[in-house]
């Protein structure tokens, strides 16, 4: 089928982020969020990492104009009820997800194809809240999107060929690489990455290094770019501990245990960058550590 039209539910980083690249690739876009606020800086965010590619010289100025005029956004969800493909980056957690997909059902054109962006939750169990599973798909898109090539596409039990190939047909448009994972918790790169940091976190927390020191020693001792602290703040310590729970729920295996120290963190309200503290604090010129 033809995608053109792309709704887009939540506009966090992620949403954000998703919004960008469809619109430079020639996608009609409309950005919803509850939050007018979320909406304004969205908008404003998207502008200058546009404008950013633009001084690179790797997008144009007419693109960039172009890529600006086919994002418009509303605080209404059933105005995303025309579009043809619609992809849900609201808050990783179900019960939010669910409410969302519930409210747009009456509002959909019988073609529009329903996505999660979910790190973790069930696929299968979101599209079985739906009319419409076969029509279902885990869509995951890596944080920055402008900058990361991998797109995961997960199939729930129900969904069929045509609503694969669509989408794969998309990550192409997108100039992005798909891999395919199978429905289980995490799927792929959060079931390896999650419980990496969820450790990083107890080394921090038995006092077995700093937050430098293990940092430090992931980016120099194993060729990582990002240290396991830096990079759980630049996800979210909420989002990673939303799938740490996912992947204890879901498996059963007390491996997949959160550490306390980041239920800790969550519970104070440092979420990492987007609240400006996390292991790290960024409210001055350089960041520093918070432990
Ligand atoms: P975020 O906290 O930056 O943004 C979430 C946005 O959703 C907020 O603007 C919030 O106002 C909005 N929202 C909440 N409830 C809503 C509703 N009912 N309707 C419309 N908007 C609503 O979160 P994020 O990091 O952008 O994550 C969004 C999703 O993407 C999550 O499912 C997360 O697991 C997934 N994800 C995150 C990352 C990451 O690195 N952060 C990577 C891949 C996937």
């Amino acid at each position: 089928m033809d995608i053109k039209t792309v709704g887009i539910v939540g506009a966090g980083q992620m949403g954000t982020g998703i919004a960008h690249v469809f619109a430079l690739a020639g996608y009609d876009v409309l950005l919803n969020d509850i939050s007018e606020d979320a909406l304004g800086k969205g908008i404003a965010l998207i502008d200058r990492n546009i404008e950013r590619q633009v001084s690179k010289g790797k997008v144009s100025a007419e693109d960039k104009a172009a890529a600006m005029a086919r994002i418009r956004t509303t605080t209404k969800l059933p105005e995303l009820g025309p579009t043809d493909l619609i992809i849900e980056a609201a808050t990783e957690r179900e019960t939010v997800k669910q409410a969302i997909f519930e409210d747009l059902l009456p509002h959909i054109q019988p073609h529009t194809i329903l996505t999660s962006n979910t790190s973790s939750i069930s696929i299968t169990r979101l599209a079985s809240r739906t009319d419409r599973p076969e029509k279902f798909m885990g869509f995951h898109f890596m944080n920055p999107v402008p900058v990361m090539q991998l797109v995961e596409l997960i199939r729930g039990i129900a969904t069929d060929e045509p609503t694969y190939t669509a989408l794969h047909d998309v990550v192409k448009k997108l100039g992005k690489t798909a891999a395919s994972a199978e429905d289980f918790p995490a799927f792929i790169v959060n079931r390896i990455l999650m419980p990496m940091i969820n450790e990083a976190v107890y080394t921090l927390y038995e006092g077995v290094g700093s937050v430098k020191s293990i940092d430090e020693s992931l980016k120099l001792g194993a060729n990582h770019p990002m240290g396991p602290l830096e990079l759980a703040d630049f996800i979210g310590l909420d989002t990673c501990l939303a799938i740490m729970n996912v992947l204890h729920d879901g498996l059963a295996d007390t491996k997949y245990r959160p550490c306390p120290l980041l239920t800790k963190y969550v519970e104070a309200g440092w979420l990492g960058r987007k609240t400006d503290r996390g292991f790290y604090d960024y409210r001055g010129d350089v960041p520093v550590p918070t432990r």
